[in-house]
């Protein structure tokens, strides 16, 4: 199974480990993935995102972090998150990023559904034979894209093929990250 279908490695909103759950596991091998929605920033820095499973709910940030760069539509990347459930009618579970861990948060450029998508992709294909992603040709010399140094073309023209055409320049930064940040 890709771990991109695994709910214990990512997990949706009510599959992430309360903070007052005394069997949590207390190492991070689980990451939530969620779509950025709105930037509520007052006077921590807060976004809305949206989990893979439709559920909006509030990130909080407990360093004094620069939201610049977390855009709409995009997606955030946060190893070990738990939710915090909080008592009393009305008020919504929220996920607190704690003192310290602000910076292992990571922001993916594309949507949750293509990160998703390509996480699936990139894990079936890794480590298998060479293929070109425009023709399909699958013998003789291959040259990756310098961008993801996932992709494999077959030639130059496949290479412009591909990027344009076959739209890789969409799928080649989320590719990159994914791959920086391969758990
Ligand atoms: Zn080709
Ligand atoms: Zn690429």
């Amino acid at each position: 199974m890709s771990r991109f279908t695994n709910p214990s490695v990512f997990p949706s909103f009510y599959e992430l480990p309360s903070t007052s759950d005394p069997s949590a596991p207390s190492d991070k091998t689980w990451y939530l993935l969620a779509q950025i929605k709105e930037n509520m920033t007052i006077t921590k820095p807060t976004l809305i995102v949206t989990d893979r499973k439709g559920v909006d709910f509030a990130l909080l940030f407990e360093d004094s972090i620069s939201l610049k760069g977390f855009r709409k539509g995009h997606v955030i990347f946060v190893p070990g998150a738990r939710r915090t459930d909080r008592e009393g009618e009305g008020k919504k579970a929220v996920v607190h990023v704690p003192v310290g861990q602000g910076a292992d948060v990571k922001v993916i450029p594309g949507s949750l559904e293509r990160v998703f998508e390509l996480g699936v992709v990139l894990e079936g294909q890794e480590g298998m034979s060479q293929r070109c992603a425009a023709c399909g040709k699958m013998e003789g010399a291959f040259m990756k894209c310098t961008g993801c140094s996932f992709t494999a073309y077959c030639g130059k023209d496949c290479q412009v093929k591909g990027w344009g055409e076959m739209d890789h320049k969409s799928n080649c930064k989320v590719l990159k990250v994914l791959r920086d940040i391969s758990v």
